[in-house]
């Protein structure tokens, strides 16, 4: 095979948020609406597609979903009953509108838009297959393949040819598609991502995480059941399950950091969950101090539910500017290097001669941390202990959830006094990995089959990483540096 292009070797692992609706007369602005409230799934682009009857109309932009559908003019031509939509954060490889999802394919047997959150880890091989029969891509993205093998597909309907298709890859996927006759929604055999369904009057809607339904007022029906295939048309809802059902590994990191904290996961409120994780972490590494602080906004469920436990007061120390975008690109390498005060600053009158415990979600490259440390202890903090309501984070992820390669994440390099120094802290402990699963409400995990997926901490992979075994590991841009 040739060597392919620049960018044609760059792979995308997306960090994204699906929504669809099928049957209401204002599916598009129902769809921007749901955007909005996964907003926090990827920020770097999003897209609608809609189904008039005739035709499928859409739009796509770079940046927020307010940006590319504030205006009732796109609304406007957003026409149709049904329509999906996609938040995206890529973070390898090229940003480009060609990308941005939902991806469009017209085939034999009609046109299908696809949005897909989580990340396939076969899509290298099966791209380089494709192309040697003679596909010709259009994107960087991984999505991209399932098209292609959609097109190829010998099966006679959209769904079928969507479910052969998806036989043929690895990985996480969670998908919300539109045909001329249906939404359907899709969730891998192990369910590493989340999508529920939801009704609204008589329409049915799709969605990543249930706040996208509360923000229409929609109902929670059910979550989409790991390998199952749900189609919304104009009969109603109907369930397929032609992948055969696996041991569920949903994605342990939704509950502690991505999912939003008013979302219900597998009957669990996340913010619930995070404060019992808060709860754990405090039973298992609390120290003397005069305030638990959090690190906003991630930060804060846990450290409730450490000050609850742990019995010292639960204070604002730090206060988020909730109006610097991630995208905010810092002019010079000085102004960088301030780089996290633009989001953080130290509410000093808090933190003056306290003794300090800073609870956090995570600690991926300890940018983050290194900064604020310095910070709480410049307004004059007595002392500083961090806590971390994850286990140390020493393994990538493939499934969908950015993570900068190994080397780069402070706890595969350093054991945890070695990082207590780096970081500049008193002391720093993190939540045990049975302690989180204490807190998930599993008084065990087996490590046969340890329910969620896990492997960012304990390096275990539910699947197989066929691509990054064949050496194509992706290179991460600095989404994790400090905005
Ligand atoms: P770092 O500064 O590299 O140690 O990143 C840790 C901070 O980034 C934590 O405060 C987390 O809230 C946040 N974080 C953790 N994982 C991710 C992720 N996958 N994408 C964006 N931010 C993250």
């Amino acid at each position: 095979m040739p060597t392919p292009a620049r960018g044609e070797t760059d792979h995308f692992h997306d960090e994204c948020g699906v929504f669809g609706v099928f049957g209401h007369p204002d599916a598009a602005a129902l769809t921007a609406l749901g955007l909005h409230a996964l907003q926090h799934r990827g920020q770097e682009a999003a897209g609608i597609v809609a189904y008039d009857g005739e035709q499928f109309n859409e739009h796509r932009g770079m940046g927020l979903v307010g940006d590319n559908f504030g205006s009732p003019d796109i609304i406007g031509r957003l026409k149709g009953h049904s329509a999906i939509g996609h938040v995206r954060y890529a973070t390898t490889g090229e940003v480009a509108l060609r990308n941005v999802q939902p991806l469009f394919l017209e085939c034999e047997v009609g046109g299908l838009a696809i949005c897909h959150n989580g990340n396939l880890t076969n899509s290298y091989q099966l791209r380089r297959e494709l192309v040697r029969r003679g596909s010709l891509f259009h994107t960087t993205s991984d999505t991209e393949v399932i098209n292609h093998l959609i097109a190829t597909s010998k099966q006679t309907t959209i769904v079928d040819r969507l479910v052969d298709a998806l036989t043929q890859v690895e990985g996480a996927y969670s998908l919300g598609a539109l045909s001329q006759e249906a939404v359907i929604g899709v969730r891998d055999p192990l369910g590493v991502r989340p999508l529920v369904v939801g009704t609204l009057a008589d329409a049915w809607i799709i969605a990543s995480e249930t706040c996208a339904l509360d923000i229409i007022g929609a109902d929670f029906v059910r979550d989409v059941e790991p390998g199952e295939v749900v189609t919304a048309d104009a009969d109603g809802l109907h369930s397929y399950k032609p992948f055969g059902r696996k041991p569920e590994r949903f994605c342990i990191f939704e509950y502690i950091y991505f999912a939003r904290p008013d979302s219900v996961m597998e009957g669990r409120s996340v913010y619930e969950a995070r404060k019992r994780i808060g709860q754990e972490l405090a039973r298992e590494s609390s120290i003397d101090a005069d305030v638990v602080v959090p690190v906003p906004d991630s930060g804060v469920p846990a450290a409730i539910g450490f000050s609850q436990e742990a019995g010292i007061p639960f204070e604002l120390g730090i206060i988020r500017n909730h109006y610097v975008g991630r995208t905010f690109i810092e002019p010079t390498d000085q102004i960088r290097h301030l780089g996290v005060r633009l989001k953080h600053n130290a509410n000093r009158h808090d933190l003056k001669g306290k003794r300090v415990i800073l609870v956090d979600d995570s600690i991926v490259r300890g940018t983050t941390s290194t900064k604020i440390v310095d910070m709480v202890r410049n307004a004059g903090a007595r002392e500083v202990h961090m806590r971390i309501s994850s286990p140390p984070t020493t393994y990538p992820c493939f499934y969908g959830i950015a993570t900068p390669d190994r080397d780069q994440l402070l706890a595969s390099r350093y054991d945890i006094d070695a990082m207590a120094r780096l970081i500049g802290v008193d002391s720093l402990a993190f939540i045990s990995l049975a302690g989180l699963y204490r807190a998930m409400g599993i008084e065990e995990r087996d490590p046969r089959a340890p329910r969620f997926c896990d492997a960012c901490f304990s390096g275990d992979y539910p699947i197989p990483l066929i691509d990054a075994d064949d050496g194509k590991v992706s290179v991460q841009l600095s989404l994790l540096a400090p905005a």
